[in-house]
C-alpha cells in the first residue's frame, strides 16, 4: 500500500528511468523520492564538476545548483565531459544546464554566472548539501566556511597531477576542511590545475566517488567518509584513509571560534596576481578604464566601445598614461595577453586590475553577438 502511494508521486517515464534504483532495496521508492527532493549545490563546473553534475542529474537529485563564472575553453574538454566543442566559447554554466536537461528533463538546474564570494554564498542556504568542485584555495576555503556557518554538509574533492582527495565536511559532527588545513597556503606556492597538469581521467574518478558519498547523505544509507580523508594515487593505483578529528581549537568549528563571517576571496585562481572579470560582471560595472592591448589590425575586425588602445608590446612603457587610481580592466582576444598585462601593471604597483576572462571573443559570444567574432 504505502509502495503504491510512493509509486503514484512518479511519472511512468521516472519509473521506467529509475527502475535500476527501485530495485536497490537500499534506495527504492523512498530513497528514489529523497534523491527527487534533494537540493545539492555544485560550486565549480568544471574538472570535478563535470562527472558530479552529470551523475547527479542521471540519478534523479530533483534540483541542482551550478555556480560557475567560467567559459568552455578547448582544453577543458581533457576532462571536462560535461561539455562539447560546440560549447566552446559560452558560459559553461548556461551549457551545462543546457547538457543536464538533455539529459534528465525530470529535474531542476538553476545556474549562477558568478564566482562564489562572501556576497553571494547565502545561496547555500537554498540547498541541502554541497559538492565543492573548485580548482583553488580561496574558494575552497569560502565552500567550506560557509557550508559550517549555514549548517551544510559539504562534500570535499581536490585533484593534483596524479593525485586526488576526498572527505566529508561538517557532517555530523565530524571536522571541517579546516580542522585539518587551518589556512590556506601562501599565495603561490601551490600552482593550480593549469600550472600543475592534471590526468584527464583523475577528475571523473574523484568527482564520482563525491556523487557516491552524496547519494548516500541523501539516502541516509552506508559510511559516509566523515572523519576520514581519502587519499587517491592513480600512478600507483592505491587508495589510501586518513582518521580526521574534529580540532576543537578549530578557528572555525572549534570551541572558542575565531572565524564567525565570510571573508573575501581575494583571488578567483589562487596563483593568479591579479583578480578576474567575467563578460557578465563587465555588463554590470561601472566606474572603470578599459584597456585593449590587441594589435590594431585586431582591433579593426572588432573592438569595444570606449578601450584604450595600448598593444602588449608598448605596455611597459606606455602604461604611465593610465591612472594607478583607478580601476582598470585588461582585454584582449581570450585572455591570456591581457593576463600579461595585468601582472605588469601589478608589478608596477597598481592596485584595482582585473583580467577580462576570455576576452572580446566571450564578449561576442555571451553579451554581443551582433559583433564579429574572430
Ligand atoms: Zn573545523
Amino acid at each position: 500500500q504505502r509502495w503504491t502511494v510512493m509509486l503514484n508521486e512518479f511519472s511512468p517515464e521516472e519509473l521506467s528511468r529509475y527502475s535500476r534504483h527501485m530495485n536497490l532495496a537500499e534506495v527504492g521508492p523512498e530513497g528514489q523520492k529523497k534523491l527527487k527532493k534533494a537540493k545539492v549545490l555544485i560550486v565549480g563546473a568544471g574538472g570535478l564538476g563535470s562527472p558530479i553534475a552529470l551523475y547527479l542529474a542521471a540519478a534523479g537529485v530533483g534540483t541542482l545548483g551550478i555556480v560557475d563564472f567560467d567559459i568552455v575553453d578547448e582544453s577543458n574538454l581533457q576532462r571536462q565531459v560535461l561539455y562539447s566543442v560546440d560549447q566552446v566559447g559560452r558560459s559553461k554554466a548556461e551549457s551545462a544546464k543546457e547538457r543536464l536537461l538533455q539529459l534528465n528533463p525530470h529535474i531542476d538546474v538553476f545556474i549562477y554566472k558568478e564566482a562564489l564570494s562572501s556576497k553571494n554564498a547565502h545561496i547555500i542556504k537554498d540547498y541541502d548539501l554541497v559538492l565543492d568542485g573548485t580548482d583553488n584555495f580561496p574558494t575552497r576555503y569560502l565552500v567550506n566556511d560557509a557550508c559550517f556557518l549555514f549548517g551544510k554538509p559539504n562534500v570535499y574533492g581536490s585533484i593534483f597531477r596524479f593525485d586526488g582527495q576526498v572527505s566529508v565536511f561538517n557532517y555530523q559532527d565530524g571536522p571541517c576542511y579546516r580542522c585539518l588545513y587551518p589556512s590556506p597556503p601562501p599565495e603561490g606556492l601551490i600552482p593550480n590545475c593549469a600550472e600543475g597538469g592534471v590526468l584527464g581521467v583523475l577528475p571523473g574518478i574523484i568527482g564520482t566517488i563525491q556523487v557516491n558519498e552524496a547519494i548516500k547523505i541523501i539516502l541516509g544509507k552506508g559510511k559516509p567518509l566523515k572523519g576520514r580523508f581519502l587519499l587517491f594515487d592513480a600512478l600507483g593505483m592505491t587508495f589510501d584513509e586518513m582518521k580526521a578529528k574534529r580540532d576543537p581549537e578549530c578557528a572555525l568549528c572549534g570551541d572558542n571560534p575565531t572565524i564567525k563571517e565570510l571573508n573575501d576571496v581575494k583571488h578567483v585562481c589562487g596563483t593568479l596576481k591579479y583578480d578576474e572579470i567575467s563578460v557578465w560582471e563587465l555588463k554590470d560595472h561601472s566606474d572603470f578604464v578599459l584597456v585593449d592591448v590587441r594589435e590594431t589590425y585586431e582591433r579593426e575586425i572588432v573592438k569595444l566601445e570606449g578601450a584604450l588602445h595600448i598593444p602588449l608590446k608598448d605596455f611597459n612603457e606606455r602604461m604611465s598614461e593610465l591612472d594607478p587610481e583607478k580601476e582598470i580592466i585588461v582585454h584582449c582576444k581570450s585572455g591570456q595577453r591581457s593576463g600579461k598585462a595585468c601582472e605588469q601593471l601589478i608589478e608596477n604597483n597598481f592596485k584595482k586590475v582585473k583580467n577580462l576572462k576570455g576576452g572580446i571573443c566571450a564578449w561576442v559570444e555571451n553579451i554581443d553577438q551582433g559583433l564579429t567574432n574572430y
